[in-house]
């Protein structure tokens, strides 16, 4: 039912789904996954940036362009410092733009754990699940400071970095080494003083990028979330990067990253869930116990504990 016609029911199934993975990121959510996954076909954007920079509000007008543009979206919006209330706000702007009954419009915040910067653990999952559900663009909201701006780089496609005039977040961009991964810079609320010097900041900042001929130079972009402007643009370049990445094969070159990135997590992830329920039936205690008294060596250990 994911893949096909979406419907209010399939958007309940989907919403299940995702519960399940936030709750479980490598039990129940990720088995039922593996039978629905069938390649990524989505484009993932990434939209990161300090608090209060206008993500939400952008977002909510980039699923408008993507919307008026004939595609579907899936929107995940992770807020690592309250869990639900920025997917929520995002919810109400998006719900007052009157998407609550477009189906093909998905909009789910996600709880971080943690485990993956500001990103939860079942982020990854979660844009497999809404890509299997047919949403041709999925878009990740994350407030990103430092690591997590680089995590959420390192699983979508493409990455916006939005700062504002006045918040220092060109500077902070430059210091955390994030212009590197960086794809487009959105210069938002650009109806306010002070967007044209942070442009021009942000062009200075993204200039020292060694950016050789036919590669993707990082345009920086000037935004106004709160009325539309220079969102259709935003997307005319997010499209630009997607074909640049089809084209040039960084989209496979990055995407293999991505999947050994996720494959590790979840080695990880199994890794840590054996050693709890070693924990929790006294086994570990036991081996520790062995190891002690000369019987069993720690190696051996945790080659019991793979093979349990
Ligand atoms: P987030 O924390 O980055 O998601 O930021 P929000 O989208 O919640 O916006 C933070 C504040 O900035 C809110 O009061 C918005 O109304 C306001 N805002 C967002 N976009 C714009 C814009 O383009 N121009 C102006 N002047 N204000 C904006």
């Amino acid at each position: 039912m994911l893949a096909g016609e979406r419907d209010a029911r399939s958007a309940r199934t989907l919403g299940r789904l995702l519960t399940a993975l936030e709750e479980s990121p490598i039990g129940a959510g990720a088995s039922i996954l593996t039978t629905i996954s069938r390649g990524l076909r989505a484009h993932v954007i990434a939209l990161t940036g300090a608090p209060g920079v206008g993500k939400s509000t952008l977002t909510a007008a980039l699923v408008k362009e993507v919307r008026a543009r004939g595609r579907s979206v899936g929107v995940l919006a992770v807020d690592p410092s309250s869990p639900r209330t920025g997917g929520a706000l995002l919810g109400d702007r998006v719900r007052m733009s009157g998407f609550e009954l477009d189906r093909d419009v998905f909009i789910r915040s996600m709880s971080s754990r943690g485990a993956l910067g500001g990103l939860s653990a079942a982020t990854p999952s979660a844009v497999r699940a809404l890509d299997a559900a047919g949403f041709e663009t999925v878009i990740i909201e994350t407030v990103g400071v430092g690591q997590s701006e680089v995590d959420v780089c390192a699983i979508a496609d493409s990455t916006v970095l939005v700062a504002a005039p006045g918040m220092g977040d060109d500077v902070q961009a430059s210091k955390a080494g994030i212009v590197e991964l960086v794809d487009i810079f959105a210069v938002n609320k650009a109806d306010q003083p002070g967007a044209v010097a942070a442009r021009r900041h942000l062009r200075l900042a993204s200039a020292d990028r060694d950016v050789r001929a036919g590669q993707w130079r990082p345009p920086v972009l000037l935004t106004c979330g709160a009325t539309g402007e220079g969102v259709g643009p935003l997307l005319d370049s997010l499209e630009a990067h997607q074909v640049y990445l089809r084209t040039s094969g960084e989209l496979d070159q990055r995407r293999a990253e991505r999947f050994e990135r996720e494959m590790e997590l979840f080695a990880h992830g199994m890794v840590r869930a054996k050693l709890q329920a070693w924990r929790e039936d006294g086994r570990l205690t036991g081996a520790v116990r062995d190891i002690a008294q000369g019987s069993l060596d720690p190696a051996a250990a945790a080659l019991l504990l793979m093979q349990g």
